[in-house]
């Protein structure tokens, strides 16, 4: 079959527009540029209708990378979103807080989140589920545990790289700590976790869970004036959600308990 110039400059141009999208980056689009010229084709789209078609095959896929990078940043320990957590099963947390920090305006002014409760309550999911709505709505988050993020600074510091690690946690604009207080932080630990808070200070936010109450940090964090020190920079603009109901993850263990007493009970009457 003979081409005709008209079509052979067709075929040309296609190429070039083709390259010109590789050139660019643009390779989602690129790649969707036949299917896109066909579908404008048949379905006898307007040109504006068209470019509008093949450019937002390109930003849907630029989304989704940076989603994707965002959430491997994050290191969330769990997939969890807030739709996840049962308020029913817990009466212990307050729901209309919950649902106002899930808006995120928290991040606005930089206020942070304390969750004060024992093992269980759900302090680590609520945490990962604001977490991960702050990455799907475009925020640089990073979760730790106050072990990890000690360890870190502590490795960082022999190794020379003080100003960098301390650089890296200043850098999200959420940062998750969590499980404060589990595990006996050392002195320099519990004074990198000062630094880290104090240089976040009404920058960004900070979300911290804790099985220590707040009267009680002096007393779990070694040095009084640290400890201190923290709170003030924590509290001066947070919102605490102490949570002292049941723990979920015994509730199981409660229902058999519970069935077992029963069941012995119904036995003896
Ligand atoms: P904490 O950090 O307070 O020790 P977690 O957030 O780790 O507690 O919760 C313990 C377990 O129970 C997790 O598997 C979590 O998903 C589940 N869980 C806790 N509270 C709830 C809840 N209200 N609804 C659904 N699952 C919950
Ligand atoms: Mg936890």
């Amino acid at each position: 079959m003979s081409t005709t110039p008209m079509q052979m400059s067709e075929a040309r141009r296609f190429q070039q527009l083709k390259g010109h999208l590789s050139y660019l980056k643009l390779n989602d689009a690129a790649e969707a540029l036949n299917r896109v010229l066909d579908q404008a084709r048949t379905e006898r789209m307007s040109l504006t209708a068209a470019l509008e078609r093949l450019l937002e095959i390109e930003v849907e896929a630029t989304e989704a990378r940076r989603l994707a990078a965002r959430l491997r940043f994050a290191c969330l320990p769990e997939p969890w979103t807030l739709a996840d957590f049962d308020f029913a099963a817990q009466p212990g947390v307050d729901e209309k807080l919950i649902r106002d920090l899930a808006t995120l305006r928290f991040l606005d002014d930089a206020s942070n989140v304390l969750f004060v409760g024992p093992p269980g309550v759900g302090k680590t999911m609520l945490s990962v589920a604001l977490g991960r709505a702050a990455v799907e709505a475009g925020h640089r988050v990073y979760f730790t545990t106050a072990a990890d993020l000690a360890a870190k600074c502590h490795k960082a510091a022999l190794e020379g790289r003080w100003k960098t690690v301390m650089n890296f946690f200043a850098g999200p604009k959420l940062l998750v700590i969590d499980e404060l207080g589990y595990l006996p932080l050392p002195e320099d630990g519990a004074s990198a976790l000062f630094q880290v808070i104090n240089q976040r200070y009404l920058k960004s936010s900070t979300i911290l869970t804790t099985n220590v109450g707040i009267a009680d940090w002096a007393g779990a964090f070694g040095d009084a004036t640290v400890a201190a020190a923290m709170l003030d920079r924590l509290l001066h603009r947070a919102a605490v959600a102490g949570i002292d109901g049941p723990s979920y993850r015994l509730r199981g263990h409660r229902n058999q308990a519970e069935n077992l007493r029963a069941g012995v009970n119904s036995r003896a009457s």
